[in-house]
């Protein structure tokens, strides 16, 4: 049976090959080591690769330690999985029920509606990993990247997740990166893992957090400095003194929303605080060797001394100067020190109303963060007052809630009116009950979350969403308006006398009494894995099984219509709305409905709508889409910008490939869509020259030319036909190998795993 747990013996091992992968690697370049070179060259396939290693420009095969699948995009996966016709999963592999349970009414309340609500799914879930040796969490045990933490990362190790959270695990000094589902499929399968080598982003912390500065605030002061696309293929390396002062859950705070600048991961060096996170989560043995392998796990001291030498950029952050941030509306890198909120409200008009505060998610849901969340409230508590607005606590774990509850934080919470939630991710995805809000209108929320994109939290692109600590949300729900600074204006207490709110006291990182027990959550591998069945209504709206991609049929694409030139952001919840289609992620038919819904139209300024070419009206892009796939037509998509920004989620480009789009040609790329889309067999190309975008007419046909001959490296052509009868002729670029061309050869990655397997 597959051993699902991080054992100190799989870790030695780990540790055994890094010793042995870096000491290789340092003949090879003769320099001193960052610790994500450390920890990538130490997980290479073939060591014998290391000399061609290019950040930037070169792929790397790498060989994971675990994978992490949630419930959602985990379906597709597990589908997949059964696609390759493989029996058992090659390496450690969790799922984790999290993002299909809903927030109505309480945790205990919702918790049962969503066993009801999503039971096939969860039998489904369930019976999979049974049978093909994954450890199953149970709805209610937590948030995929907190159970991460708390049970599975080690430091130096490599993980991959089907979530772009995934990252968290960086705060125990582990390169965990957030991937597309077919990424783990082929790892789970015993394939190497293939990674564009990373450039590396260096941040130098001096100084110490105090007052009302968090975790959050260092990470929010990146997103604004690096904006949403500054991380993109590279790995961020926080190092220094400072880093030694931040607790290993605010360090994974900060690794968290690594994926809101786009960065491949984000990782700590391994320190002390990492020491009493492992021992008091039950992992003192992991302690001992990480603690024995130090050098390992921490870059050369020369990358210290003089970091511009070994990263490609560098920050400096002085913790102790840091100001509290609040990050929104509708993207994280619009951050502004707290000071300046009243003002921006003020210049931008936003609604200084909140109608909802909201802490807590993978990203905040600590033991410490709740203590300081508590201490704001206690507080209050003291003066007598209660929150103005609803405040709805999200845990990470059932760990955390069981462990706040009996030490009173969650009691402090609730006794100022705050309501606890299920420990899932509920508001944070869309899967949040607003029924007091109409149709259209405009709200104000404020959240300890990671992303605020319109229509992400209440699935209503009118709601505005500002991002920030735990503490200052709470401090936010006792002031009830956006632009109550709890820093310097003041309260009013049930004696009528006015207070200021103390800077949260010091939390300690762990409880000192230990984490409480919790009971049954978790599902081992079967024994018998040949007697389990997996279950799948074969009449089931949830779960289709899949049938293969077709393969490319050798000819150019010749004068395909354009379906939707999309306008400036166009996340994966853009091109894959989340919400109420969560459910749907198991039916590749039925998701493929909610194409492109988000996406704003670069026309018309419309979301979601576009010019059907077959008839010329206005109708929605899935309903397009659908009828050009009825008359065999493939489609082209224009993009804009970093397009397909966001989550890992594969469905955005599984359906467009689904519903028949040949190829996505955008100004650039997130990186995880941008893989999902080769792997699936869309072409992913992009503009040589930014500007032709603004070449693309609402009613062109598009033909991409040469594609038997593609090469990497090489541009392809590309001609837009317009109405009018004229054409322009531009390049495009890509940036595929030779193995992602036969990808696109074979229909999809998918298609060649199986070949494989058939063999
Ligand atoms: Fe869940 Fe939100 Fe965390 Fe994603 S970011 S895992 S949706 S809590």
């Amino acid at each position: 049976m597959m051993q699902i747990e991080t054992t100190p013996e799989m870790v030695s091992k780990v540790y055994a090959k890094l010793e042995e992968n870096i000491a290789k690697y340092r003949k090879i370049v003769n320099r001193p080591l960052t610790l994500t070179e450390k920890i990538l060259v130490g997980h290479l396939d073939d060591i014998a690769s290391a000399k061609d290693l290019e950040p930037g420009k070169s792929y790397s095969f790498l060989r994971p330690d675990r994978v992490a699948l949630q419930d959602v995009t985990g379906q597709m996966v597990i589908l997949q999985f059964m696609q390759s016709g493989l029996k058992r999963t090659m390496l450690p592999t969790t799922v984790h029920c999290d993002h299909l349970i809903r927030a109505k009414v309480s945790g205990d309340v919702d918790i049962k509606v969503a066993l009801d609500e999503n039971s096939e799914v969860y039998k489904f879930l369930e019976s999979s990993s049974r049978k093909y040796g994954l450890g199953f969490w149970k709805p209610g045990a937590g948030i995929i990247h907190q159970v991460v933490l708390e049970n599975y990362a080690f430091p130096g190790g490599l993980m991959i997740g089907t979530d772009s959270h995934t990252p968290n695990a960086g705060g125990l000094g582990m390169l965990a990166v957030g991937v597309g589902g077919l990424d783990a499929t082929e790892v789970m399968a015993g394939f190497p893992w293939e990674l564009l080598y990373p450039k590396r982003i260096g941040i130098h912390l001096k100084g110490e957090l105090n007052g009302w500065v968090a975790p959050k605030d260092v990470i929010l002061y990146v997103a604004w400095k690096l904006t949403v696309s500054g991380g993109t293929n590279a790995i961020v390396e926080y190092f220094g003194p400072g880093t030694k002062s931040i607790s290993c859950t605010g360090k994974a705070t900060i690794t968290n929303m690594g994926a809101e600048i786009g960065a491949t991961c984000s990782v700590f060096p391994y320190d002390d605080k990492m020491d009493v996170y492992l021992r008091s989560t039950n992992r003192g043995p992991i302690a001992d060797l990480a603690n024995k392998h130090r050098d390992l796990l921490v870059a050369d001291p020369e990358v210290e001394k003089n970091p511009e030498k070994y990263f490609d950029k560098v920050i400096e952050i002085d913790l102790s100067t840091l100001e509290p941030y609040i990050a929104g509306p509708h993207t994280p890198d619009l951050a502004r020190p707290i000071s300046h909120l009243a003002e921006d409200v003020k210049n931008s008009k936003y609604l200084d109303t909140i109608s909802v505060a909201l802490i807590g998610s993978c990203t905040n849901s600590s033991y410490e963060d709740m203590t300081r969340a508590a201490s704001v409230a206690e507080q209050a508590k003291l003066h007598g007052i209660h929150i103005k607005i609803p405040l709805l606590v999200t845990p990470g774990s059932e760990q955390i809630r069981a462990t706040i509850e009996r030490d009173g934080q969650m009691h402090t919470l609730n006794d100022i009116g705050a309501t606890v939630l299920a420990n899932a991710c509920g508001p944070c995805i869309g899967q949040w009950n607003r029924p007091e809000i109409k149709p259209g209108e405009p709200s104000t929320i404020v959240t300890s979350f990671n992303r605020n994109f319109p229509g992400r939290n209440d699935g209503r692109r009118e709601t505005m969403a500002f991002m920030g600590s735990p503490e200052l949300i709470v401090a936010l729900a006792l002031g009830g308006r956006l632009s109550f600074n709890p820093l310097k204006d003041t309260l009013i207490g049930s004696d009528g006398k006015e207070f200021k709110l103390e800077p949260p006291k010091k939390a300690p990182e762990v409880p000192s009494k230990g984490f409480s027990n919790i009971g049954s959550i978790y599902v081992p591998p079967a024994a018998n894995p040949d007697e389990v069945e997996v279950i799948i209504n074969p009449t089931s709206g949830r779960l289709q099984k899949l049938e293969p991609f077709q393969k490319w049929d050798g000819k150019d694409f010749v004068e395909l219509p354009l379906l939707l030139k999309a306008k400036g952001k166009c996340t994966t919840d853009h091109i894959s709305p989340a919400g109420a289609w969560l459910s749907l992620r198991g039916h590749i038919d039925k998701i493929s409905d909610n194409v492109f819904l988000g996406a704003v139209n670069a026309f018309t300024n419309d979301i979601g709508k576009g010019k059907n070419q077959l008839n010329g009206n206005t109708e929605s892009f899935p309903v397009i889409a659908r009828q050009y796939k009825q008359n065999s037509l493939k489609w082209i998509v224009i993009g804009d910008n970093n397009y397909g920004e966001g989550s890992s989620r594969e469905h955005a480009a599984m359906s467009p490939r689904y519903l028949g789009c040949a190829a996505v040609i955008a100004r650039s790329f997130a990186r995880i869509h941008e893989t999902n889309l080769k792997k699936q067999g869309v072409l992913a190309l992009t503009f040589a020259n930014s500007s032709d975008y603004d070449k693309v007419q609402e009613s062109d046909k598009i033909s991409v030319l040469g594609l038997s001959n593609m090469q990497p490296g090489q541009n392809i052509k590309c001609i837009l036909h317009h109405k009018d009868g004229t054409k322009d002729e531009i390049a495009l670029k890509h940036s595929y190998n030779d193995s992602q061309i036969k990808w696109f050869k074979a229909g999809s990655a998918l298609n060649i795993l199986r070949e494989k397997e058939a063999q």
